[in-house]
């Protein structure tokens, strides 16, 4: 029986997504993980317990776990383990992206750099230090600015910046997020850092795909139809296909395969986002995993061997199969992040049932946990829930979407501050 290891940083839906295409292909599963103990059944037992912090020790420990029956191929899921399986890959003579071009992805700094070298499209950029004075630097830039961490992801500390004023507010903002808890224990250098950007407008993609060997493959180009003007970034809507010509669909995927050659990566899946403009397609991200977690889900694919779940893809993907005859469903489909509209305490969501029952949404999903504290951007790093829809169009995926959550009355309670 063929072997997939899966490093993750979840233990969520796309998790038992991967179990359930698994299963369908007759393949298994090992999973190595810094959250092993909330792993659900059957994989916890058997999984390998990671620390993303420690990658020598983590790479040791899976060397030790699988050399005796090394795995037939290796897929990141999240962005903290893409470095690990790099090694991984490489420790073991599998096809995968080199582990320079996995940290430069993985680093907003040496992503910038690579892609500027390459003679690619993107912002003006500098990095400055946490450590220096922000009133000095903010007589430095031109304004509008997004200033961001070098490493962290879901747009969490990305923030658009319009005069020196707002710059000093967003410094300081993301020199208390740097020093939260959860940051400071990734002891990630990157984050004594932030880069500043000039503020690109236009319209946003994401584009989901493999490498093979180097060579780009598209599973899907997004729509972002919501204007993502700042001041900070909230993921909403995601539709599929795009609405753009195919001459613009073909400069956003030819400039991902551009990019992806730039930083150096050579195989396995790629999820990026991008701006178009009159100028051209700005690169803003190049990620050497899939998209995260239930937004997967908005994504099926056909081939000859039938239907089939991104995951699936994937799956055949790590197993060196020719996944070039997977193209997405001819329905249109779409994805919305919902997100936090103020800091404070889940307590619940009413009108569930009706936005269900709005034609062409697929599901709702509310993945908040009751009396969770709730924290959103550009400090938190979680969504509400998740709408999906179908249609024939594009067009009825994005309005379907927008009447689902204009039917859910969300309770959230203002924390009471501490005296
Ligand atoms: P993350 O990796 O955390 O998602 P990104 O750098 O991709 O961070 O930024 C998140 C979002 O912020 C982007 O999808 C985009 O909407 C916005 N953004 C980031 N940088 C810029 C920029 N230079 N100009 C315009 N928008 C930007």
């Amino acid at each position: 029986m063929k072997r997939i290891l899966i490093i993750a940083t979840t233990t969520g839906y796309q998790i038992r997504s991967f179990g359930e295409a698994a299963e369908k292909l007759g393949v298994r599963l090992v999973f190595a993980s810094d959250r092993c103990d909330q792993l659900d059944d059957p994989w916890w037992d058997q999984a390998i317990p990671v620390r993303f912090v420690d990658e020598p020790g983590s790479l040791h420990t899976v060397i030790e776990a699988l050399v005796a029956n090394p795995p037939d191929g290796v897929i990141a899921v999240g962005d903290r383990p893409v470095t690990l399986a790099a090694r991984v890959n490489e420790a073991f003579g599998l096809p995968g992206n080199p582990v320079d071009a996995a940290l430069a992805s993985r680093h907003k700094l040496e992503s910038r750099r690579a892609l500027q070298a390459a003679g690619l499209a993107v912002p003006t950029f500098r990095a400055v230090s946490l450590a220096d004075d922000p009133r000095a630097l903010s007589l430095s830039f031109a304004y509008p600015s997004v200033v961001k961490p070098l490493a962290m992801s879901g747009s969490r500390g990305v923030i658009r910046v319009n005069d020196s004023c707002e710059f000093v507010g967003a410094f300081e903002r993301l020199r208390t997020l740097m020093d939260q808890p959860d940051v400071r224990i990734e002891r990630d250098s990157a984050h004594a850092m932030l880069l500043v950007e000039s503020f690109i407008p236009g319209r946003e993609y994401a584009v989901e795909g493999v490498l093979t060997n180097g060579k780009f493959h598209s599973l899907a180009v997004f729509d972002k139809p919501d204007p993502l003007d700042g001041p900070f970034f909230e993921e909403t809507i995601y539709v599929t296909p795009s609405r753009e010509p195919s001459l613009v669909q073909d400069a956003i995927t030819s400039a991902v395969s551009a990019g992806a050659a730039a930083l150096g990566l050579r195989h396995g899946p790629l999820h990026a986002e991008c701006r178009v403009n009159d100028a051209g397609v700005h690169l803003l991200e190049i990620a050497a995993r899939p998209i995260g977690g239930l937004c997967s889900k908005a994504l099926r694919f056909v081939s000859a061997a039938g239907e089939a779940s991104l995951e699936e893809v994937l799956l055949r993907h790590a197993l060196q199969q020719d996944v070039s005859g997977f193209s997405r469903e001819r329905r249109a489909s779409g994805v919305m992040m919902i997100p936090i509209p103020h800091r404070g305490i889940f307590k619940s969501v009413d009108g569930q049932r009706d936005a269900r029952a709005v034609p062409d949404i697929v599901d709702v999903t509310i993945t908040a946990k009751p009396d969770a504290k709730l924290i959103p951007l550009p400090e938190g790093k979680t969504y509400l829930g998740f709408i999906f829809a179908r249609a024939t169009m594009p067009l009825a995926v994005e309005q379907a979407l927008r009447a689902a959550h204009a039917k859910l009355q969300f309770r959230i309670d203002r924390e009471i501050p501490v005296v």
